[in-house]
């Protein structure tokens, strides 16, 4: 497995495969590495000749006062398991190798993803996000020029906003988006499930039970999303450690928020909570069903 910190390196050695007619599959990550990245890797070993996986803290989808500086950092740990599934390389850039400063500014070209898909949900609470990761990721996708690149439902709105941005920029690649890994009692897994203490740890399956408990309620016939909505936050606020951020039903494909559920429609659950001062999100796909 090759490890490369630098564009160019990284570029030619992308382009030499693709040139000789190889596909290269891509999982971009921040790495702290757990079975959810791992499922990517594992898929895009099976469709792709070559795999390419970054490892990226990326400052600019951090706001001031979010986790930039204490998001876990465990490269060494992180390669180890890379190694084990025959990755080809790991893109592993310094911030200032992405975005070398002038005129003191870290970057100056955003791309922006507008509409119902980033302006819902997490858009709210984190109004930068969504343009600090689309444009990380074009830029991953101008470096690595794969011919697949892969993403988890886990993040169902970056997945979408990432396939919108592919589709309008005729990016020359296809997303693969691929189901949730949970742990053993439902609780999504994540990087960030870390910060939990013992106490949170133990609460934060909470989240997976509300979305438990509103498929439960759709698939017995409730209609009215408001009705579901409130439930699940009453479950998760019965909890002392919980805080909502928010709890919507949307169309899982343009993101448009739901007020009353139809037979057929393809929709997502979505949920974001503090357990502590930790944020988890976590979402369930799912069809409503015929009556
Ligand atoms: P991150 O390192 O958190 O930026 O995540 C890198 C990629 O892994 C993203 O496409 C995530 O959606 C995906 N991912 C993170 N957690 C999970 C999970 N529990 N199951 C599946 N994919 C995941």
């Amino acid at each position: 497995m090759e490890v490369q910190q630098t564009i160019n390196a990284t570029r030619s050695w992308s382009q030499y495969r693709r040139y000789q007619g190889k596909s290269v599959g891509f999982v971009p990550t921040m790495g702290a590495l757990h079975q959810g990245h791992l499922s990517l890797v594992r898929q895009a070993r099976k469709d792709n000749d070559f795999v390419v996986v970054s490892v990226f803290v990326n400052p600019i989808q951090f706001a001031p006062n979010e986790d930039f500086d204490n998001y876990p950092r465990k490269i060494r740990l992180d390669l180890d398991l890379l190694e084990k599934e025959c990755v080809d390389l790991v893109f592993a850039p310094s911030s200032e190798e992405m975005y070398p400063k002038e005129d003191s500014r870290m970057n100056q070209t955003w791309l922006d993803v507008v509409g119902p898909i980033t302006e819902g949900l997490c858009g709210i609470s984190r109004p930068t996000f969504f343009r600090g990761v689309t444009t990380v990721v074009a830029k991953l996708f101008n470096i690595v020029q794969p011919k697949r690149a892969y993403f988890g439902w886990k993040d169902a709105q970056q997945l979408a906003a990432i396939r919108q941005m592919v589709n309008d920029l005729n990016f020359d690649l296809e997303v693969i988006g691929l189901p949730i890994v949970r742990e053993d009692d439902g609780l999504a897994m994540s990087s960030r499930n870390a910060y939990l203490t013992k106490d949170e740890r133990q609460e934060a399956k909470i989240v997976y039970q509300s979305l438990e408990l509103a498929k439960s309620r759709i698939l017995r016939g409730e209609t009215s999303v408001k009705k579901i909505t409130t439930e699940m936050k009453l479950l998760v606020e019965d909890s002392a450690l919980s805080r909502i951020d928010y709890t919507t039903i949307v169309s899982s494909q343009t993101f448009r928020p739901i007020l009353e559920l139809e037979n057929g429609q393809d929709i997502l659950i979505a949920i974001a909570t503090y357990v502590g001062s930790t944020r988890l999100i976590d979402n369930f796909r799912l069809k409503v069903p015929q009556f």
